[in-house]
């Protein structure tokens, strides 16, 4: 008889719409079983039809917490009862911790993708970084490289919806943190290269390079970039991008959105359980290629 689940096991939950594809239960429940937790972490379909009665649910049914991903990491934020200074900062979350029916919200795809570039012995502490996109994964990971210690930052964004994003994000942390940032437009393309030539990495933070847009990048000529360049990708699927394969043949240092994925997992984890993923082992699991 299966003991993998008990009357003791604790849930859980993705709340996400589309979401059957996604990595995150393989990873999770791998970890949990790898360390002997009793945790069963399940996908659920909500979208913001069902977001309210789903976190609801959560506080009826004593959901240890859960992550959060498109569309509700914005929506989720009125149904919590306390929000993260840094989920506040960058107005979304993706992990829900419950603390005897507190529930709490939290980002850590910033954290997944500062730690991924540690991980990877990169050190962008005290220098100045140029990161490409304003929406979801742009602002967050903008908000934490700030935090962390980041001391420049240029933001670029092409004139769209999140164009106004990445303005306010620039002035709010010019406000709160001591790092020093500037935004500018996408289409620029003679200050997007005068800020990567003065910048120690280069992150990709949009769609640009995914499916439907695989196969491309904003960057228009390996001129932009040089061998001791680091050059960063938050997509992981797929593995290398058309930004990442102009990069590493034009000699830089890449990244793809693997540790991102990973190290933010890891957090979420560690939230909810109070313990540290085996990233060693999740790393081989999820056939990590650096
Ligand atoms: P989003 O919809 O919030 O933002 C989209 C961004 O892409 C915006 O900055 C937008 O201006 C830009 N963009 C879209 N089309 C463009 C084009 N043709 N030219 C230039 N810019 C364009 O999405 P998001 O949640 O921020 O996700 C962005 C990327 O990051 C996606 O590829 C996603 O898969 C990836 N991501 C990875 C992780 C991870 O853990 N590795 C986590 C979150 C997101």
């Amino acid at each position: 008889m299966s003991e993998r689940i008990t009357g003791h096991t604790e849930l859980l939950t993705l709340m996400a719409y589309p979401i059957r594809h996604s990595k995150s239960p393989a990873m999770h429940n791998e970890a949990a079983a790898c360390l002997g937790l009793d945790y069963a972490y399940l996908c659920f379909d909500v979208d913001q039809s069902n977001l309210k009665e789903a976190i609801a649910a959560m506080r009826a049914l004593k959901v240890r917490g859960g992550n959060l991903s498109m569309p509700n990491k914005i929506a989720a934020m009125q149904y919590l009862d306390r929000i993260s200074p840094e989920a506040q900062m960058c107005g979304a979350v993706n992990t829900i911790v419950n603390d005897d029916g507190v529930l709490t919200g939290y980002i850590t795809d910033g954290i997944g993708y500062m730690r991924s570039l540690k991980d990877a012995g990169i050190d962008v502490i005290g220098k100045k970084i140029t990161v490409v996109g304003a929406g979801g994964a742009g602002k967050a990971i903008e908000v934490q490289a700030a935090l962390d210690g980041v001391k420049e930052m240029s933001i670029f964004n092409r004139r769209d919806e999140f164009h106004q994003r990445g303005i306010d994000t620039a002035a709010m942390l010019n406000e709160q943190t001591g790092c020093k940032v500037s935004f500018y437009d996408l289409e620029d393309l003679d200050r997007l290269k005068a800020e990567i030539a003065d910048s120690c990495l280069l992150a990709n933070a949009t769609c640009v390079g995914m499916n439907p847009l695989e196969g491309r990048t904003y960057i228009p000529d390996p001129g932009f970039l040089r061998p001791d360049l680091v050059v960063t990708d938050a997509i992981y699927a797929p593995e290398e991008t058309a930004l990442l394969k102009m990069a590493r043949e034009a000699g830089c240092r890449t990244l793809n959105g693997q540790g991102m994925m990973l190290f933010q997992g890891a957090a979420s984890f560690k939230l909810w359980t109070g313990m540290d993923m085996p990233i060693p082992h999740m790393k081989e699991m999820l056939g990590f290629r650096w």
